[in-house]
């Protein structure tokens, strides 16, 4: 078996200001830790065998028809903006066009440094590598947009971190590697030729129904408003919202101190590099505003008329606030069982919020258990449920089938924190079990799977994982 992706590039065709021809930097010894064959059936790759994908997945190897390169772009990061930011520990390999049509970069993650690196150096460690495996793949099964993994390696070498950390590379495959931060840099630098080229590039490749700067713009406040609203409804927390990792495509991206709830409480924050709580959970769907105005500013740049290119675009970035909500709504009404829409569905799903806060409730075993006594069981004072489903038993009454509503909007599995971080432990001593199993259960996330009961249980008390790292 020979390993072949059939390549297609078009990033490499545009300007080269866009970016650094970089070769991943070869690696000592190289093992193949997984290999998703769905994900590569998708892309259209044929699998090689285990040694050649090792070399290839390392970047020891480059395969037939790879132009490797280092993408330039900047951002703000928590708010400032840093003018030069770009791949420092990844190489875009190419593209493919998938069975469904979709163009796709496959990229490799942690390859080694590039003219971006800065300090870094440019590699990144196991911890890291499987943990955006697992949450980037189980986001995937969750039905959210999101980057996917294809496969994992480790390198045979030692990464320096908080002490010596074995080294590891992730394939990275997304529907594109553009961020804001890839319209900032041109703006920033007053290259209008490049910032021209990239919108239609983007529009082209994403939004090909739509029509100049101001429909591309629309198209991201669109497809990021429904982001931010999934991730709201299965508690998830990105913890780097910069406009780096805000992606054109609508996309999660930039699995780094990223995590999922286990107890709701909207002011939570798990980043450990997050401390004004900048990415709270509750302050994701403003932060995610302020990125599409950074958006929004640049985009503007090319417009002779600014004036009316200021005006338009603050009329579409003040126009998302209202969208998320919308979508907002519309999942956690599902959550509680309702598709009609009714006056008095917020302050239901709000007071529901308010109470399992105020009772440290488990937020996705609450909403899997709706109706039921082990929902009840989640609140440190069981009343503050029953105040509440009197109620919401009364609304259930106009609903055809709410049981079939929750079980398809309220997933059973989540990569909880303790378990991504018991999985890593375990992969740092050559035991990769748990990473296997964590990584099945979670492709079946709304399924009842009594035999993995313990994967749905929140962390005791010498579990819990007080912050996230970025590796
Ligand atoms: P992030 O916060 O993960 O979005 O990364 C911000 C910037 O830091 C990007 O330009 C990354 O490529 C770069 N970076 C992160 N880690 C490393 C590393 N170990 N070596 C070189 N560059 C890195
Ligand atoms: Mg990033
Ligand atoms: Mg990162």
């Amino acid at each position: 078996m020979t390993l072949t992706i059939p390549f297609d590039n078009s990033y490499v065709r545009l300007p080269n200001s866009f970016y650094a021809r970089q070769a991943p930097v070869p690696v000592r010894a190289p093992k193949l830790i997984t290999f998703n064959t769905d994900l590569a059936r998708l892309l259209r790759i044929s699998p090689g065998d285990v040694e050649e994908m090792a070399q290839t997945f390392a970047g020891n190897a480059v395969p037939e028809g790879a132009q490797p390169l280092a993408q330039l772009y900047s951002g703000h990061q928590f708010g400032t903006y840093n003018p030069q930011l770009g791949d420092g520990r990844a190489v875009l390999l190419g593209e493919t066009v998938g069975t469904d049509g979709i163009r796709r970069d496959i990229q490799l993650k942690g390859s080694g440094q590039t003219p971006f690196s800065r300090q870094g150096d440019g590699r990144a460690w196991l911890g890291p590598v499987l943990r955006e495996y697992v949450m980037s793949e189980a986001m995937h099964a969750l039905g959210s947009p999101t980057t996917r993994a294809l496969a994992a390696v480790e390198t045979g070498e030692i990464v320096l971190r908080e002490g010596p950390m074995p080294g590891a590379v992730l394939t990275r495959v997304a529907q594109s590697h553009l961020r804001v931060g890839t319209f900032q840099v041109f703006a920033a630098r007053g290259q209008m030729e490049n910032l021209r080229q990239l919108t239609e590039y983007a529009i082209q490749r994403h939004y090909p129904d739509v029509e100049g700067p101001m429909g591309l713009l629309r198209a991201v406040r669109d497809a990021q408003a429904r982001l931010i609203a999934q991730w709201m409804s299965v508690g998830f927390i990105h913890g780097v919202m910069n406009t780096d990792n805000s992606s054109i495509a609508g996309e999660t991206i930039d699995y780094g101190p990223c995590a999922f709830m286990d107890s709701y409480h909207p002011n939570t924050v798990y980043s450990s590099i997050d401390r004004m709580g900048r990415y709270a959970y509750s302050n994701q769907p403003e932060i995610a505003v302020w990125n599409l105005a950074q958006l929004a500013t640049a985009l503007i740049q090319q417009f002779e008329d600014k004036d009316a290119a200021v005006e338009e675009a603050t009329e579409i970035v003040h126009a998302m606030p209202d969208l998320m909500q919308e979508h907002w709504l519309e999942r956690f009404r599902a959550k509680i069982g309702l598709v009609r829409a009714e006056e008095g569905d917020l302050e239901m799903i709000s007071d529901l919020l308010i109470r399992m806060a105020q009772n440290q409730a488990d937020f996705t075993n609450t909403f899997r258990a709706l109706g039921s006594d082990r929902a009840r069981d989640q609140f440190a004072d069981p009343a503050a449920y029953d105040g509440w489903a009197k109620g919401w038993q009364a609304r259930l009454t106009r609903e055809d089938a709410p049981s079939e509503v929750m079980a398809g909007a309220n997933p059973a599995f989540i990569p909880r924190n303790h378990r991504v971080e018991q999985m890593i432990q375990a992969a740092v001593q050559g035991d990769y079990a748990p990473f296997q199993r964590l990584n099945d259960v979670l492709m079946r996330p709304y399924e009842d799977q009594p035999e993995a009961a313990d994967l749905m249980r929140p962390p005791a008390e010498n579990e819990v994982v007080q912050a996230t790292f970025c590796g």
